[in-house]
């Protein structure tokens, strides 16, 4: 099932009026982030590492509405944390759908079975299922054996409750392609919609250093990955950010087309990096130092990002910028198959051992709060 027709309107008409007011820094995706605690301990996560004061406070519904209406994106992407350990999280989404946002509710889904009843099926909300490949991978991506299989069976529930879901997979160094493609072909088999994908980030905070990919790493791994693609795969991400990831083009990074808003306030300047926080979105837009970010910029927290909530805004961007990149997106979409035989063979390079990503402990903080949520 591909995205909704109304969805795609939604977000082309949007841009173009943008484009038609000459907005320059428009925001296309808000990160909403209600809550930073979660019910898992991932090794690449730089979220959960937060003092247990800052890991107890929640976004109230209104707070969330505010950062909603002021920011005008046309997409709620819902990331955290574990959004389903929010005590409100229904009244959060019956606020966004009731505002015609289209909402991706970003989850682990080891708490999705038991939630479920508390939401309506709706164009307007996705359910983003974290998976970060076949069982064995994704266990160990997310430090938790069982993981998968409990991810799945949300999936299943979810899609037989006829709610729209995708899955988000976030790739580190040592991801085996063909494992990858493999995982690729399972989801579609599940029915998802899509498939979200991603390079991993270096955050300061997160326990294991040692697994996130340089950019020309990420671009070899996604063309082994992406190239010779199988007409069955679906992916919810800009056809163009795909061929940024293969290396097939290169953009700026357009930081303020995913802003981000949590507990702390408007984030600066993106959703990886920290460097202050605003009152409102207009002041994040006005105030930051947008020219000391990006790849190009020289700043080493950004030299080998390559992330999604820092480029695909600016693929979609360059789709409405000019008639090649309309139709290079069209192109892309329904004509290329990315035919590499050299990708083909990358995909039987034997693969490095993978050391094990760092389990760190769940304390007893993170389970406290599981239970207090499911009170
Ligand atoms: S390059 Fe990455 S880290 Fe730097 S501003 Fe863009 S998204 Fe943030």
């Amino acid at each position: 099932m591909p995205v909704p027709v109304s969805q795609m309107w939604t977000v082309a008409s949007y841009v173009i009026r943008q484009k038609l007011a000459g907005r320059k820094q428009y925001p296309l995706v808000l990160m909403l982030e209600p809550l930073f605690r979660c019910n898992l301990a991932c090794a690449g996560c730089g979220k959960i590492q937060y003092p247990a004061h800052i890991l107890k406070k929640d976004l109230s519904p209104e707070e969330c509405f505010r950062a909603v209406d002021e920011c005008g994106a046309p997409m709620v992407s819902i990331p955290g944390g574990e959004p389903l350990m929010h005590p409100e999280i229904d009244k959060i989404v019956e606020g966004l759908v009731a505002r015609k946002k289209y909402i991706y509710l970003c989850t682990n889904a080891l708490l999705l079975k038991e939630k479920i009843d508390l939401f309506k099926p709706s164009k307007y909300l996705t359910f983003s299922v974290h998976l970060d490949g076949q069982r064995e991978e994704h266990d160990l991506a997310v430090c938790r054996e069982g993981g998968y299989d409990i991810a799945v069976d949300a999936v299943k529930e979810a899609l037989k409750r006829g709610f729209r879901v995708t899955t988000n997979t976030t790739l580190f160094d040592g991801a085996n392609p063909k494992s990858v493609r493999a995982f690729f072909d399972e989801m579609m088999d599940l029915g998802v919609e899509g498939m979200m994908l991603s390079p991993g980030y270096s955050y300061d905070k997160a326990p294991d250093q040692k697994h996130f990919l340089g950019r020309a790493r990420t671009r070899r791994m996604f063309r082994a990955i992406l190239s010779n693609r199988k007409k069955s795969w679906q992916f919810n991400l800009s056809p163009l950010f795909l061929e940024f990831l293969m290396g097939k083009r290169t953009y700026p990074c357009t930081p303020w087309g995913m802003p981000t808003y949590n507990v702390f306030g408007w984030q600066k300047p993106c959703y990886l990096l920290q460097d202050g926080y605003a009152e409102s979105f207009k002041e994040l837009i006005e105030t930051t130092e947008w020219q000391n970010y990006g790849t190009e910029s020289g700043n080493p927290a950004c030299a080998n990002c390559m992330v999604h909530s820092g480029y695909e805004a600016s693929a979609v961007n360059a789709t409405f910028s000019s008639l090649e990149g309309f139709l290079a997106t069209v192109k892309a979409t329904l004509f290329t198959k990315y035919e590499d035989e050299q990708a083909l063979r990358m995909l039987d390079e034997p693969q490095a051992p993978v050391n094990p990503l760092i389990q760190i402990e769940p304390t007893q903080r993170t389970s406290h709060h599981l239970q207090e949520t499911r009170a």
